[in-house]
């Protein structure tokens, strides 16, 4: 089997990837919804890719790999990795997950990152009316991660948050950086315990808050809500579009506290998380297939993590449908360490119409059922999905 082409269309901001071979098998993948810019960056690879064999998907990987990098730009190698498996199981008639060694688990466990409602002001009652909100969800998820201090608006909105400079118009993400004051640290205290305490123990709650704490407040934090439980609190350090790691920074924290510390979203390939993992700097990684490098790789890298005695809650939050769907494919996969992924909650409902494989929301209880389906088990549908294509991308389906 040959590569005959690799297109990319923007469907609803998100590039759509659709890897097409000699014998009529096509692979299906997609980048996070927010990044339209990517487009460009997935189709200079395509010369790279065509006339290699996909089911050769580690030989096709060695070719364009030293092509990728910290998020964003990881996405377009792994978006090719994860359609190259869904080539791979079509072929085999297999679901992906009998692929990479066969289901552990029938089911996989996801959680919802919940983003505040427009016009919160960071109030203690915006945030038990947040877990409100999240226990309210139909799909009723049984953890939720709820993003706060400086992976949200409570830099601004609450006066005096921290010593720093509030950039009103600053370019996303997340700019701010530095000490925080006294009262900007009770303040978050107060109302990540209001959250929780209204949310309950039958629930799991997860804090992102991230990055630009300093060592000595991500600590003194931590620390603050041991009684909580929280699943843990992510990219206080480094995180989100940040180019590095800084284990060693890490180090300042984890050890210190109870409170499990996470990060790992916008890390790129094994290498870069091994002195996360070996320092055992945090205790809870969150590789995105679609950033790190695709499914395999974040599957050695939960193998690898179990080893040190660290867990895994693999990001997702944009990843859009076939980003749901390699999600369920190689969590079901996973070792122990494996706690939920996050869901890719970001899609409008249209998604459902233009593919097939998804009933709509395929969330029962928290929990997703991990389909036999052959590869990533969804596919877009072209009569459907042409309405959606720009002029530019007209001859996506030819
Ligand atoms: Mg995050």
């Amino acid at each position: 089997m040959k590569i005959t082409d690799l297109k990319c269309a923007v469907i609803a901001s998100s590039p759509v990837l659709r890897i097409t071979t000699d014998e009529g098998i096509t692979g299906w993948s997609q980048i996070e919804t927010p990044k339209p810019y990517l487009q460009p960056i997935v189709l200079q690879l395509k010369d790279w890719i065509v006339g290699q064999n996909p089911l050769h998907v580690e030989r096709v990987m060695r070719r364009i790999r030293v092509r990728g990098g910290f998020k964003p730009f990881g996405s377009a190698v792994s978006a090719i990795e994860i359609a190259l498996w869904d080539i791979a199981g079509k072929a085999a008639g297999l679901p992906i997950h009998r692929l990479l060694g066969g289901k552990v688990r029938d089911q996989v466990r996801t959680y919802r990152t919940l983003y505040h409602e427009p016009g919160t002001k960071h109030t203690v009652a915006d945030y038990v009316r947040w877990a409100e909100i999240a226990k309210s969800l139909p799909e009723k998820f049984t953890m939720f991660k709820l993003p706060t201090s400086f992976h949200s608006s409570m830099v601004r909105d609450v006066p005096d948050f921290f010593y720093g400079e509030v950039q009103h118009d600053a370019p996303y993400p997340y700019p701010h950086r530095g000490a925080m004051t006294e009262n900007g640290m009770k303040h978050l205290i107060e109302c990540v315990t209001a959250a929780k305490e209204a949310l309950g123990s039958s629930y799991g709650m997860a804090v992102d808050a991230g990055p630009g704490y300093l060592p000595n407040d991500a600590l003194r934090f931590a620390k603050a809500v041991e009684h909580l439980n929280l699943m843990w609190i992510e990219d206080m350090i480094t995180g989100d579009y940040v180019p590095f790691v800084n284990p060693d920074v890490y180090r300042e924290v984890t050890p210190h506290t109870t409170t499990p510390i996470h990060t790992g979203e916008q890390i790129y390939l094994r290498q870069n998380y091994k002195p996360l993992i070996e320092s055992k700097a945090v205790k809870v990684i969150g590789p995105d297939p679609c950033d790190v490098g695709g499914i395999a790789e974040l599957k050695w890298i939960a193998e690898y993590a179990d080893l040190h005695g660290i867990s895994m809650a693999p990001h997702g939050t944009a990843n859009g449908i076939f980003g749901l769907a390699s999600l369920i494919q190689v969590c079901a996969t996973l070792p122990d360490n494996y706690i939920a992924f996050e869901y890719p909650a970001r899609f409008e409902p249209f998604w459902y119409d233009i593919t097939e494989g998804f009933d709509g929301v395929p969330v029962r209880n928290g929990m997703i059922d991990v389909p036999d389906r052959p590869g990533l088990g969804v596919n877009l549908i072209p009569e459907k999905a042409k309405k959606y294509l720009s002029e530019g991308d007209a001859g996506f389906f030819d």
